[in-house]
């Protein structure tokens, strides 16, 4: 495991607690945290739809929910994944290059980890900034 801050570690038990809510109908639970300007926590968790296209990741809920109470950048995202076969807890491309829009800079922290039988499994803890995600996000 990554060396991680207790602040750190609250924003994936915040991500967890969020994946509770995951709207599930094909794939896996995914939890997601912000911490957004405002120094709060906000929680989202994916939603999906049968249609396919229409579902939301748990990351980008996440940031709505920041925005839904007057944030306009985040400063870190936690993201917590259901261990589910070989799925790994990554930010898809499309929220990678949503959280760059909300992103204080590029150099903010996207912590991700696997989840079992309720807990964080902290051992599969992996830390990367933004930009090591996404080197060359789209920008007008
Ligand atoms: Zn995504």
């Amino acid at each position: 495991m990554v060396g991680i801050s207790e602040k750190e570690k609250k924003l994936l038990e915040a991500a967890l607690k969020s994946m509770d809510n995951a709207y599930v109908l094909w794939g896996f639970k995914v939890g997601a945290a912000v911490l957004a300007e405002d120094g709060k926590i906000y929680g989202g968790c994916n939603v999906e739809s049968w249609v396919s296209g229409l579902g939301t990741c748990a990351e980008r809920c996440a940031i709505d929910h920041a925005v839904l109470h007057g944030n306009r950048k985040i400063r870190e995202l936690a993201l917590v994944m259901e261990l589910k076969g070989n799925n790994n807890p990554v930010p898809c491309g499309a929220c990678l290059q949503y959280i760059y829009g909300f992103a204080e800079n590029s150099k903010i922290k996207i912590l991700m980890a696997k989840e079992k039988d309720g807990k964080i499994l902290f051992e599969t803890v992996k830390v990367k900034t933004l930009e090591e995600l996404l080197p060359y996000p789209f920008r007008k």
